[in-house]
């Protein structure tokens, strides 16, 4: 099972990607992750993409692939991967292997003031990745491992709206090319955490169950 997970900001990719990656046995591929830990090590791709992220500009998308490419190389051990954020764009899009790829699925949001406000109140643990809420964590204390809780640092008003229309403008395409595929799952990421879980896993279930897996 092949799996890419895309949706703007505050549409609960973080939530729900490590639960899904659980329930299926897939290899879990955060590619903001690989980036940062590429440019933590000091690898020599990792000190290529410093050189666009410390100017603030965006890694370009053969430096991406490069990397994410190599993770989807190994899945021993998995029953598959899922691929948090990526193609984002058409361009990651074209330089990836789509005929690999089973299913995106599509996280959406119709009111953006939801992913607004869900945004603002993010919590995330630095240590397990756990992604919560000021409203479930008042205490801005981990409850999954215990770490202090943080806000990103770019969930702000201005880069969400900024981050959103990005969205619209550059990976709405990708969602289309999907689509056009017949390898698309839209799921209405509006409701409580367990609806939208619920909602996943039973779409899933139905999608590949009209296609078995080779
Ligand atoms: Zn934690």
């Amino acid at each position: 099972m092949k799996l890419v997970v895309l949706g703007p900001p505050g549409s609960g990719k973080g939530q729900n990607t490590g639960r899904i990656a659980n329930k299926y046995h897939l290899k879990h591929i955060v590619v903001g992750d690989i980036v940062k830990a590429e440019i933590r090590n000091k690898t020599e791709v990792g000190k290529i993409m410093y050189e666009y992220t410390s100017v603030g500009r965006f890694v370009p998308s053969d430096i991406v692939m490069q990397v994410l490419n190599s993770q989807l190389a190994d899945i021993s051990g998995y029953a598959g991967y899922i691929i948090d954020t990526a193609p984002i764009n058409m361009d990651q899009y074209e330089k990836m292997n789509t005929d690999d790829i089973d299913v995106a699925i599509s996280l959406e949001v119709e009111d953006k003031n939801i992913l607004r406000t869900r945004t603002l109140n993010r919590l995330i643990c630095p240590n397990c990745r756990s992604v919560t809420s000021v409203f479930e964590s008042p205490d801005n204390i981990c409850k999954v491992c215990g770490a202090t809780l943080e806000h990103r640092y770019d969930d702000n008003l201005e880069t969400i709206n900024f981050r959103i229309a990005q969205y619209e403008r550059e990976t709405v395409p990708v969602l289309n090319a999907f689509e056009a595929l017949g390898k698309l799952i839209r799921i209405d990421s509006s409701g409580t955490k367990e609806q939208v879980f619920d909602q996943i896993c039973k779409k899933i279930d139905d999608f590949f169950a009209k296609k078995p897996l080779k």
